[in-house]
């Protein structure tokens, strides 16, 4: 079979450096508070001093220490990717001294799951469905991947080598092997790093193992829960659908479950899609895709509306309020579409990376760095708010290693061609034929559209520049050296530029940036009759602090007001770190005149009011109160 896959090959973060009004203060908080807070809360809560091996535990255990190791093992990477941008010889000795910590657990047949060795040994690998044995692995594999990039020490690399090759000699089709994958999908796609890492080809062959054996039958988990004397119709979410192995992948239709787990299966698809040369993988997640993005997806990137899976539900459920849109889902749904834009080139996958960027996962994290939402509701009556740590604490630590990684997300090259999918104020060193070409981007992104661009070639050069224009984006332009060109996206969204590039060319794009009225299909009942507003690639929110003791859930905008330009947007260089905001008018319903009443045959007088929105990313970081992405619209 041949395929279409393109392949962009993402620029690595190690070759961007941020100049961003925008990105540099908050990369730089991720790395001096963030970073510092997540050691600091999994020093206390013992999930570092668990790889000495002497704690005792409770069985059954609480289930989020049967998966401390992970929460360990992120920070371990989204440190050493700190590393790799930001020397720190404090930070590089801290991390040398958790990762001989980690490998001085390793078991003889190396085995490496603190829960398991301390508490639970009978009960290694019997219950792959629930117990994240591979999971926790997964992510030690990639923190031992971003370890040995960081500092080029083999010794957590090399451990992380064995207990793959222990998984590895455990799991399999081959005779005496169990055929298992695990309930948590990760180990596939840290199964594909170790591979890129070591150029081993047992781990890819693993890796595909794991990802063509899910939903199997005779199904792996009935079997493994017969042996452990249970009954599997008992298992309590009900459904594989949770851990999406109730069918093989390429036979699913619907992205179902767990968010986070859905997520990381499909990017290890992606990646196998890549690494195999497969297309029925991309086919896969070509039509997952489909399903996800136009009947499942929050505004804001967030998905995964319920709280009582961590995950989907049916198509067209996009309640505001009680989303779950859990932060870790977002930043799977980033890595997702991140491979995906490799593999094709289209801009629509960048357009999900940039909206859950921008939005859902940027609300993950306060702006002080040192508090968290784990759920990213898109409305709220004043009660949720973020969180120093948690019980569950997967969120922080994912935070921070794809804040630290940030840059990867940026640029490709292709042969002779280079790529810009994000706009952010950078400078990034290329290979475009294998010539070095250094490009200079400089913009105020995401509170202004103009970006500029200036090639640094070292002698005259021909190769393509690929822009992307954002699905929001109606109107640009786009001149070379002070001279307006001619220019149509391509069928992949991208603006393409090809010419001779001589030493100090210079490319100006504008995207036009106005203020938008949003509305959801009519098929989502919770969102009918209300509008939600946005500029350029920013969802904005009302919030209680700006709005004097009004209730912003019986206020009304209407949408001619947006249409018409009567909504302005003004920079405000003093407000939640800088933020442009937007402001204009709508109606409040008096209360006036309904003490004592509960109804009546005259509606509620109503009074216009000032309203003044910020970027959904920042609300919750000014104290308690009232926050609405979706306002009620109506004809008055
Ligand atoms: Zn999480």
């Amino acid at each position: 079979m041949t395929t279409d896959l393109a392949t962009l090959t993402p620029v690595p973060f190690t070759q961007v450096k941020f100049n961003d009004a925008f990105w540099s203060p908050r990369l730089e908080v991720n790395r001096t508070v963030t970073l510092p807070h997540i050691y600091r809360k999994l020093k206390e809560t013992g999930r570092i001093s668990a790889f000495d091996l002497n704690f005792q535990r409770p069985i059954p255990s609480p289930i989020v220490l049967i998966f401390g190791d992970s929460d360990l093992a992120k920070w371990i990477e989204a440190a050493s990717l700190s590393l790799s941008t930001h020397p720190d010889p404090n930070l590089e000795a801290l991390v040398n001294k958790v990762a001989d910590k980690v490998v001085s657990a390793q078991q003889p047949d190396g085995y490496l799951n603190t829960h398991f060795i301390v508490t639970q040994p009978e009960m290694r690998w019997r219950n792959l469905r629930d117990w994240h044995e591979m999971y926790c692995a997964g992510h030690l594999m990639e923190g031992a991947v971003a370890h040995y990039r960081a500092t080029g020490k083999r010794n957590l690399l090399d451990a992380l080598c064995r207990y793959a090759d222990h998984i590895d000699a455990t799991f399999g089709r081959e005779p005496g092997k169990k055929r298992g994958y695990c309930g948590h999908p990760e180990i596939e796609l840290a199964l594909v790093k170790l591979y890129g890492a070591t150029q081993n080809p047992h781990y890819l062959k693993l890796a595909t193992y794991f990802v063509d054996e899910r939903g199997a039958q005779p199904h792996y988990y009935d079997i493994e829960a017969r042996e452990r004397g249970e009954d599997p119709a008992r298992y309590w979410a009900k459904t594989y659908e949770y851990c999406q192995a109730h069918l093989p992948l390429r036979e699913q239709k619907k992205v179902v479950g767990h968010a986070v787990r859905a997520m990381y299966l499909l990017s290890a698809a992606a990646d196998l899609a890549r690494e195999n040369d497969d297309p029925t993988l991309l086919e896969t997640c070509r039509r997952l895709w489909h399903n996800l993005i136009t009947r499942r997806l929050y505004l804001t990137g967030g998905i995964g509306p319920s709280q009582h899976n961590e995950g989907f539900t049916e198509d067209y459920d996009l309640p505001d309020e009680t989303a779950y849109a859990e932060t870790c889902a977002t930043i799977g749904l980033i890595l997702w579409n991140h491979r995906l834009l490799q593999l094709t080139g289209e801009s629509k996958y960048a357009d999900v990376m940039e909206r859950s960027l921008y939005n859902g996962f940027l609300s993950g994290v306060s702006l002080d760095g040192a508090s968290f939402f784990y759920e990213n509701p898109l409305g709220s009556a004043g009660r949720h708010h973020r969180q120093e740590w948690f019980e569950c604490p997967c969120c922080p630590p994912n935070v921070a290693r794809l804040l630290a990684s940030l840059g990867e997300y940026l640029y490709s090259t292709q042969q002779s061609d280079a790529w810009v999918h994000l706009y952010a104020s950078s400078e990034v060193d290329l290979k475009v034929d294998g010539r070095p070409v250094r490009l200079r981007q400089v913009t105020r992104y995401p509170w202004e559209g103009k970006v500029r661009l200036e090639l640094g070639v070292e002698a005259p050069q021909t190769f393509a520049l690929h822009l992307r224009v954002p699905a929001w984006c109606e109107e640009w332009s786009l001149s070379v050296n002070g001279a307006k060109v001619e220019s149509r996206p391509e069928g992949n969204g991208y603006l393409l530029v090809q010419r001779e590039w001589r030493p100090g060319d210079a490319v100006e794009y504008e995207m036009h940036m106005p203020i938008r009225a949003v509305w959801a299909n009519p098929a989502v009942h919770q969102l009918e009759g209300r509008i939600a507003l946005q500029r350029g690639p920013l969802v904005y929110c009302l919030e209680g602090a700006d709005h004097g003791g009004v209730i912003l859930d019986r206020l009304t905008v209407r949408s001619d007001d947006v249409l018409s330009g009567k909504f302005s947007a003004d920079c405000q260089t003093e407000l939640l770190g800088g933020v442009t905001t937007l402001h204009g008018f709508g109606s409040i319903l008096e209360e006036e005149g309904w003490e004592g009443t509960l109804y009546r045959g005259r509606p509620p007088a109503s009074r216009q009011v000032e309203i003044t929105a910020i970027p959904y990313f920042a609300w919750d970081n000014r104290g308690p109160g009232e926050m609405r992405v979706w306002l009620r619209t109506g004809g008055r």
